[in-house]
């Protein structure tokens, strides 16, 4: 069956002050219908830029060098502006991290979520999907302007409003990044369980490795512009497979405990402008050989997950007998 979501090999540049950055250097992600993905990595891997080209919703400055983006089988850099329109609508929900920059603050929020659902909603309908993100007195949200809202409301609001048409995928990037940790857990409910009820597919972005793993079935972890492991969650965050996933599950506050203090990646994040003829990570991983700086590594599929490591299987936290390709 064909997947939801189908990024296969897609390279993006950003143009700036006569510098090309590389911010997706083929990148690969497949999401079903109905399943959660997330997907993690430090600050530049280039989360956002896959997020954004989904929705084919890159900045000016960004240019598509390779690759493809399926959505539901549809080409979407292909794609007519009409049917491109019509994809957005009705397929795809997008929501940012923050909130009050995705709504109109000219606009009441009722008038914004009537510009989704369509004219006729009334005031049952919108209070209906306000209520739907656990937002108390809803009819006095709809009154609101979002600059009245606090920034969890808003962004129950904005969730609210990328789910309001249905939409078969949902994109979601960082939106909890700026909430505190309680109100981040009560918006992940939400989300989740909506998204689970209407059979909605989620692609979460995030930096958080732990927190992802809790919530999606699938975790994507994303280095230099490219997915370097994909798996069951679970496997991901306990056993992985990847120099840089473990990395980032020993810097994982679950794994640190309350009040611990989070250890660094060591090194340093990879400069994205000259492509490395070899691995991105080669120049921070312990385990690099002189192959690793030379050849780029292929997927390889190893317990369950596909990595992009010469050395997989070789190392320390994976069993080589788990190797199956
Ligand atoms: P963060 O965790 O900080 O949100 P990210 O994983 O979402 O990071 P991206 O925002 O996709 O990463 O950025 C990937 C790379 O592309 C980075 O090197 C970034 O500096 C560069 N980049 C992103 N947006 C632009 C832009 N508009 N112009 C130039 N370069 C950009
Ligand atoms: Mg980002």
């Amino acid at each position: 069956q064909e997947p939801l979501l189908d990024v296969r090999g897609l390279v993006v540049d950003y143009a700036a002050n006569g510098r090309r950055v590389r911010a997706l250097d083929e990148a690969s992600l497949s999401v079903p219908a109905g399943g959660t993905v997330g997907v993690v990595g430090e600050s530049g891997s280039g989360k956002s830029t896959l997020g954004a080209a989904v929705g084919r919703l890159l900045p000016p400055s960004a240019e598509r060098v390779g690759g493809t983006v399926r959505v539901a089988g549809a080409p979407v850099f292909e794609l007519a502006p009409a049917t491109l329109r019509r994809m957005r609508r009705e397929r795809l929900g997008m929501v940012f991290q923050d909130p009050v920059a995705s709504l109109d603050p000219t606009k009441r929020i009722g008038a914004q979520l009537r510009l989704v659902l369509g004219r006729r909603a009334d005031k049952r309908v919108l209070a209906s999907h306000l209520e739907r993100v656990r937002l108390r007195d809803p009819r006095e949200v709809a009154r609101a302007y979002p600059h009245q809202l606090s920034g969890g409301m808003a962004q129950r609001v904005a969730i609210a409003m990328a789910m309001a048409a249905g939409p078969e995928l949902l994109v979601a990037d960082e939106p909890t990044a700026a909430l505190d940790a309680q109100v981040r857990e009560e918006v992940l409910d939400v989300v989740f369980s909506l998204a689970a009820d209407a059979g909605t597919a989620i692609v979460w972005l995030s930096h958080d490795l732990a927190a992802v793993a809790r919530r999606c079935a699938r975790v994507a972890v994303m280095y230099g512009g490219r997915v370097v492991e994909d798996g069951p969650a679970g496997q991901v965050l306990t056993r992985p497979a990847h120099p840089y996933t473990a990395a980032l599950a020993r810097s994982a506050p679950a794994r640190a405990g309350h009040g611990a203090r989070l250890e660094p990646v060591p090194g340093r994040p990879p400069t994205l402008t000259g492509p490395s003829p070899g691995c991105a990570f080669a120049p921070r991983c312990a385990f690099a050989v002189e192959r690793c700086d030379r050849e780029r590594p292929e997927p390889v599929r190893v317990d369950g997950r596909d990595v992009l490591c010469h050395r997989v299987g070789e190392l320390p936290f994976t069993e080589p007998e788990e190797v199956t390709a």
